[in-house]
C-alpha cells in the first residue's frame, strides 16, 4: 500500500490518500480539504498518479475531518464509510462550525457503516477496521498489515493523545483502547495521525507521556 498525506484546513488536519500500486485503486481517508486550493491539491494528486478513488473513509466525524466530504461526494460520487456512533457528530457539525466561526458546507450522511474487524479492500490492499472510541464515540482506525502501518486519526499522536473534553469524549476509554487496539500491533508499525507527524507503535509505547 502506498500512502500520501496532506495537511488541510485551519485546524491542521491530515488527510490521506492510500492506494494499491498494482491496480491504482485508492481510498481517501478523512476529507479535511477546506477551500478550492485544497480541493485542487487532491484532484491533481489523483490525476497525476492515475489513481481511481473508490471510497471515502472516516476515522471519525469531528468537523476538521469532514470539511471536504461534500466536495468528495460531488466530485467522485463514491460511498462514504463511517462508524454509526459518529453520525451524531455529523448532525452537530453545523453548530460546531458556527461556534468556531468556520465556513462549512454540510457533510452528506454515511452510505455504509463501519464495524470493528471489517475489511476494506481496494485493488490488492486491505485495511482492517479497529474500533477505538474515547476521543470520539465512533472512532475507528485503519490498519494495513502489508505496509506495517495504521491510519489512527485522533487517537494517538507523536508524544500525545486525542483530546477527550469534546462531547462524547472519555479519557480512560481512550487510554484503554489505545493499549488494546494500537499498542498490540508490532513495534515497527508506523502510525499516521490526524494531526502532526507520523510515529511508530514502539516509540509511543515507550515514550508517550500518557502511558509512562
Ligand atoms: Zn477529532
Ligand atoms: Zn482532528
Amino acid at each position: 500500500m502506498r500512502l500520501q498525506s496532506f495537511t488541510f484546513n485551519p485546524l491542521g488536519e491530515n488527510t490521506y490518500i492510500a492506494w494499491c500500486e498494482d491496480t491504482l485503486q485508492s481510498v481517501i481517508i478523512d476529507a479535511g480539504m477546506y477551500n478550492s486550493h485544497e480541493h485542487t491539491q487532491i484532484q491533481q494528486f489523483l490525476q497525476s498518479n492515475n489513481l481511481n478513488p473508490i471510497a471515502l473513509l472516516g476515522t471519525h466525524a469531528h468537523i476538521d475531518h469532514i470539511f471536504g466530504n461534500w466536495w468528495v461526494k460531488q466530485t467522485y460520487s463514491i460511498p462514504y464509510y463511517l462508524h454509526a456512533d459518529d453520525v451524531k457528530m455529523i448532525d452537530r457539525s453545523e453548530t460546531m462550525a458556527a461556534l468556531w466561526n468556520l465556513a462549512y458546507t454540510p457533510s452528506p450522511s454515511p452510505d455504509i457503516f463501519l464495524n470493528h474487524q471489517d475489511q476494506i479492500t481496494f485493488g490488492n490492499q486491505t485495511l482492517e477496521v479497529r474500533f477505538v472510541p474515547g476521543h470520539a464515540p465512533g472512532h475507528v482506525i485503519f490498519v494495513n498489515h502489508n505496509s506495517k502501518s495504521a491510519i489512527v486519526g485522533d487517537t494517538v499522536f507523536q508524544g500525545s493523545i486525542g483530546r477527550t473534553d469534546l462531547p462524547g469524549g472519555n479519557h480512560q476509554l481512550l487510554l484503554d483502547n489505545i493499549e488494546a487496539q494500537i499498542f498490540t500491533l508490532p513495534d515497527d508499525f508506523t502510525l499516521y495521525s490526524g494531526h502532526g507527524n507520523p510515529t511508530t507503535v514502539g516509540v509511543e509505547k515507550n515514550t508517550n507521556p500518557f502511558f509512562n
